[in-house]
């Protein structure tokens, strides 16, 4: 079988930032699309809020994770309705009918990202992320784990 390939955009932000969920605390940042796009999938990254650390691909929110399931679902259900159906069809004969629905498609609809949260610098990594602005405690880098005190970092 041909390799399916998946076209998931996820919604960003005015600022192209792309929105992230800890899996722990659940609380949510955001980070740069072009940081998302050169993740390494070996490292850990770190929730800005509670510090604790996870792999690359666990930071997904949940609207995130319905919306790439329901395409990859989808990619699955294309090819059932094209392989499973033409294949029953060649089994249709006078003496053997076969019916054949096709398997409903899911939904791929991702309601757009807003444009909350502020930027904050991390001069440890030379980026930003953007946290919430009701935030005051220690900020974690999302990319190396170092605490940052909310008040220096602030980026206007
Ligand atoms: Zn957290
Ligand atoms: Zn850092």
């Amino acid at each position: 079988m041909d390799k399916i390939t998946l076209n998931a955009h996820l919604p960003l932000d005015t600022d192209n930032c792309i929105r992230r969920e800890c899996p722990y605390c659940k609380r949510e940042f955001k980070i740069r699309k072009s940081d998302f796009e050169s993740l390494n999938h070996e490292n850990e990254y770190f929730c800005p809020y509670c510090g604790q650390s996870a792999d690359a691909n666990e930071w997904f929110t949940t609207a995130q994770k319905d919306y790439t399931m329901n395409i990859a679902a989808n990619a699955g259900i294309d090819l059932i309705n094209k392989e499973l159906t033409k294949s029953l069809k060649k089994l249709d004969s006078r003496s053997f009918r076969v019916k054949t629905r096709d398997v409903p498609r899911r939904n791929e609809l991702i309601n757009p990202e807003n444009d909350d949260m502020v930027f904050f610098a991390l001069p440890c990594c030379n980026k930003q992320i953007k946290i919430s602005e009701e935030w005051d405690g220690t900020i974690y880098c999302y990319f190396c784990g170092f605490p940052h005190d909310r008040k220096g970092g602030e980026d206007d």
